[in-house]
């Protein structure tokens, strides 16, 4: 596995349409489990293909939901591998958040999404999935595919800001 670099705003390779996968074959294997280990290594909490120079239609996503109760045990991360995806229900209600990207570094935004959203897309194998996520969850997906479009979350943010970090901080980066 490798790290792989990460392409960064204003770099004109972000405002491409990426491209569906057509092959699931070993090297998109590989390029999927080369963007988990990146997507960790930054850390993120996901990674769309074009961020680390691939025109493709390809997201990946580790995300654990904070637990309500403090003293709870964090719980484990879903994972998703979400492929030529597209997203085919969408929640009236839209909500704000604070959002950050690995392709733009320093800067935070507060941007409105749709609550929740079902996608359809296919698994890494090639095989048909439908995923349905609300909450962070769904954020993230919305921001991730977002970037299969060309669009970056600075694009739609209604405010951003500089991001300030102190050592117990952690932002939630795509
Ligand atoms: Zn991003």
């Amino acid at each position: 596995m490798a790290i792989l670099d990460i392409v960064t705003f204003p770099d004109p390779f972000l405002r491409l349409k990426a491209k569906e996968v057509k092959k699931f074959d070993k090297e998109l294997q590989n390029l999927i489990n080369d963007m988990f280990e990146t997507m960790r290594a930054e850390p993120g909490v996901g990674l769309a293909a074009p961020q680390i120079g691939q025109s493709l239609k390809l997201v990946v996503i580790e995300y654990a939901e904070e637990p309500e109760e403090e003293d709870a045990p964090m719980p484990k991360p879903k994972r998703y591998v979400l492929v030529n995806p597209e997203i085919v229900e969408r929640s009236e209600e839209m909500v704000e958040g604070m959002e950050g990207c690995l392709s733009v570094p320093g800067l935070v935004g507060m941007v409105n999404r749709h609550e929740a959203i079902t996608v359809k897309a296919l698994t890494r194998h090639g095989k048909p999935q439908k995923v349905k996520a609300d909450g962070w969850m769904a954020r993230i997906i919305q921001h991730e595919m977002d970037h299969l479009d060309g669009v970056l979350y600075v694009d739609r943010a209604s405010e951003v800001y500089e991001r300030v970090l102190d050592d117990e901080d952690e932002e939630v980066e795509e």
